[in-house]
């Protein structure tokens, strides 16, 4: 019988609208790009997809897919371990591998799962899982799903983790430190050099999150691991198909060997899921295929990043430091943000406001995301209604 329930979750919702907190959706009818176009008739300047390196909608991903329909067909239904396992999920597998330095790497249907997967086939209540306290939602969902003692230590916090080390020192055998590389409402990058020493110091293993990391940060978008010269010193890393590197799905572990040939024998997301379709893994080829060959889209969203930060900072707003693609616009008051966001819309600018509980409280803000498929003329379309919006509302 829906009834009861019918009537407890229409209040619920109706709470949740009140409180301002109901998700919208917009609704795009073009491509993912850097230009869209609303189903509202609106033309846009997209600045808030994690389409970093503009390979959303790039011809040669698209082709890719297409050769693959082609010549692997549309699906798999299987698992990988039944019957679903192709020559291109190897190949994919052991460039993603390639791209980070690593042993091996296992595919997942996406990050979520990759991350949802990673903890309970390796560790026991025997052992401790210390967490950074602003990671994201998978790594938490993960953890739960993990027998393993837990500590989290505050955000970068590198005094914080030590206590937390040490606390798990007292009981556990095996230790592994957990971060996101770079933190998506403040764009900061995880301390990882000191994360690596800390490591070393109390005996843990190391497991980044790369998910608005990779493809981004790092002088070739290798990651966490390149930006503070770790290469090979990470035991796991976890990342996504879904953001920098062509935005389709599908995510991946890569990391030690022994450690990927267990979560090949025993990570629930990746034995009782379905395995990712031939376009979206030929696609993925053709991407890390194109990463070995240039670094021209890294390179032009660094130029990118650095020319709006600059600008916006000129133009007085308090923009979060940063070494991602993430652009925080502190402007604290809740309500600000959203009339902010709403303001810039109307001048062609799609930027996001976050209020708590997504961010803590007098921290709202509008969160930036650049992309390699900006050209300067948007960007510069975007400061200038910054600007206008920013004096209009009292900013600067
Ligand atoms: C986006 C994101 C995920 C989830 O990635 P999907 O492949 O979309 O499931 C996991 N971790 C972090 C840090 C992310 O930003």
């Amino acid at each position: 019988m829906y009834g009861k329930i019918q009537e407890h979750l229409a209040k619920e919702l109706a709470n949740i609208k009140e409180a301002g907190l109901f998700k919208a959706e917009r609704i795009i009818v073009s491509p993912q790009q850097a230009e869209i176009s609303l189903n509202t008739g609106e033309n846009v300047l997209n600045f808030c997809a994690n389409n970093y390196l503009g390979l959303s909608n790039h011809p040669a991903l698209i082709q890719a897919a297409k050769d693959a329909l082609d010549s692997h067909g549309f699906g798999m239904s299987s698992v990988r371990f039944i019957c679903g396992t192709q020559d291109l999920h190897k190949t994919l597998e052991k460039k993603i591998a390639e791209f980070f330095g690593t042993e091996d790497t296992i595919l997942y249907a996406a990050a979520f799962d990759a991350n949802g997967g990673v903890f309970e086939p390796i560790l026991t209540a025997d052992d401790a899982i210390i967490s950074d306290s602003l990671n994201h939602a998978s790594i938490i969902d993960g953890v739960r799903l993990c027998k393993a003692q837990r500590f989290r230590y505050q955000n970068a916090d590198m005094d914080d983790l030590e206590i937390q080390l040490k606390k798990a020192s007292e009981t556990a055998r095996f230790k592994i430190i957990v971060t996101d590389g770079v933190f998506s409402m403040d764009g900061n990058v995880a301390p990882m050099d000191k994360i690596n020493e800390l490591a070393k110091k109390y005996d843990a293993m190391i497991m980044v999150d790369e998910c608005h990391s990779a493809g981004v940060v790092g002088k070739t978008g290798r990651g966490v691991t390149e930006l503070f010269d770790i290469r090979g010193e990470v035991d796991i890393i976890t990342g996504t198909l879904g953001k920098a590197f062509g935005g389709g799905i599908g995510g991946f572990t890569t990391g030690k060997k022994e450690i990927i040939e267990m979560l090949r024998q025993r990570s629930r997301p990746y034995l009782f899921s379905n395995s990712l379709p031939p376009s979206i893994v030929n696609a993925g080829i053709a991407m890390f295929d194109m990463m070995a060959e240039t670094t021209e889209l890294q390179d032009k969203l660094h130029e990118n990043t650095g020319y709006f930060m600059e600008k916006m900072k000129a133009a007085g707003f308090d923009i979060k430091p940063s070494k991602s693609a993430i652009c925080a616009v502190m402007l604290y008051d809740a309500k600000l943000s959203q009339d902010m966001a709403t303001k810039l819309l109307s001048e062609g600018i799609y930027v996001i406001g976050f209020y708590f509980p997504v961010v803590p409280k007098e921290q709202a803000r509008i969160r930036v995301q650049l992309s390699a498929g900006h050209e300067r003329a948007h960007l510069d379309k975007a400061i200038e209604a910054f600007i206008k919006v920013g004096k209009e509302l009292g900013v600067i």
